[in-house]
């Protein structure tokens, strides 16, 4: 593997990942010489019309599902939120919208916009596990409900949702259901296709791809409305001229994510184990965030009694240890992260936890190098004046 040997400890993928450089190669050449608008009949245009389409190929292929039935977006929360937006306009009438309360906040956001305009949302719960409640879910869909929206895997706990499940309860009763699979996708094998699902939201940044770009599976069956209006890009389903780098990277970051998929299952997962088992051996006072087989095989998130996980990120940001509190959204606050108080725990516990996420480009030794720092660290931690000192540097903001 090229770039093996960093000299950070990189172990935050679920916030973002590096791009591949087979994916930046890809990409070069659409900043440079091969400039074309793909919308413009010119030669340039042509070659940038035909890689988008290839890029559309890629994508289709690792999600298992036909080239048309990818649309492009700006990221992960404009698909989703593409995804709502048309569920709800292509059901006026319907004002009822089933999620979960452990949703990423670009799904939550848009549903506490709606819930404001009138929608009602249920927010269906989790257990201590992270597991979704599916005892009820076929009575809480009615006759009003325009949208089922169930993400894939939890981006903070890595726990998994039984979508197709959920999807073909959903299309039974006749409702569109989306899943925001922004961090499922290439980590665990999918293959739409076979499901009942309407919409499915990607990322390119979280699969080694560049940030800013992303894809919106439609089923050819599900009719569509635009979020945005403009140009008749995108087979009139998103206006606007293409990101052509950007999808050309995606397109890239798709391909060697389907060929790396069973590295993720045994080589990921097998650093995450080790680091995972490691901690537990090594630090007392651990426990593990979350069902540890119905998950994905990269994230290991841990709660560390005694200790606040804003502190712990100054000393491990010291040892060049890149992990993360909660989801990134909310590093910077202070709010305990809604997904672990909705599996039941305490805001201390929500407080004191950790997001550990890998990728390929982790290696055993980097594992073994963060199994040897973070018992000291922890233990600083623990220690009541350690953490007096750590606070008071947090707030002379000079740490
Ligand atoms: N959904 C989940 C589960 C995520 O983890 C993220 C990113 O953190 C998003 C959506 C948003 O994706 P993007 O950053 O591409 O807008």
């Amino acid at each position: 593997m090229p770039l093996r040997g960093d000299p950070i400890l990189y172990f935050d993928n679920n916030a973002t990942t590096r791009v591949d450089p087979l994916v930046l190669e890809t990409m070069l050449p659409f900043l440079t010489e091969q400039y074309g608008n793909p919308s413009s009949g010119c030669r340039l245009g042509k070659l940038a019309a035909n890689a988008v389409e290839r890029a559309r190929e890629q994508v289709a292929a690792l999600l298992g599902c036909e080239p048309r039935e990818i649309v492009f977006t700006s990221g992960g929360t404009e698909s989703i939120n593409a995804a709502l937006a048309s569920a709800l306009q292509m059901n006026p009438d319907r004002r009822h919208i089933v999620t979960t309360a452990v949703e990423h906040s670009a799904t939550l956001k848009p549903c506490e916009a709606l819930e404001k305009q009138g929608y009602e949302i249920t927010h269906l719960g989790v257990d201590g596990l992270g597991l979704l409640d599916m005892i009820d879910f076929k009575h809480i869909i009615r006759p009003d409900t325009a949208l089922v929206a169930v993400m894939a895997a939890n981006n903070e706990t890595g726990v998994l949702f039984p979508i197709r499940e959920l999807a073909a309860i959903a299309h039974a009763q006749g409702v569109f259901f989306h899943t925001d699979a922004v961090q499922a996708v290439g980590k665990i094998p999918i293959r739409i296709a076979e499901t009942q699902i309407a919409y499915m939201s990607v990322s390119s940044h979280k699969i080694h791809g560049p940030k800013g770009v992303g894809a919106l599976y439609i089923n050819r069956r599900t009719a569509f409305h635009p979020l945005l209006l403009g140009g008749g890009q995108e087979n009139g389903r998103r206006a606007g001229t293409e990101n052509v780098a950007g999808i050309v990277g995606l397109g890239k970051a798709a391909e060697l994510a389907a060929q790396n998929l069973e590295r993720e299952a045994t080589e990921v997962k097998a650093l995450r184990d080790a680091f995972e088992n490691g901690v537990l051996e090594r630090i007392p006072g651990v426990q593990v965030n979350g069902d540890r087989i119905a998950r994905l095989p990269n994230t290991s998130n841990l709660a560390f009694e005694g200790v606040e996980a804003e502190s712990a990120l100054l000393l491990l940001e010291r040892a060049k240890i890149c992990a993360s509190a909660g989801s990134a959204c909310m590093s910077g606050s202070l709010h305990p992260s809604h997904v672990l108080r909705a599996m039941g725990f305490s805001n201390k516990r929500a407080r004191g936890s950790l997001r550990f996420s890998f990728s390929r480009f982790n290696t055993a030794e980097e594992i073994e190098k963060v199994l040897e720092l973070l018992p000291a660290i922890i233990a600083k931690l623990r220690n009541e004046s350690g953490n007096r000192f750590i606070r008071a540097a947090i707030r002379r903001k000079h740490f």
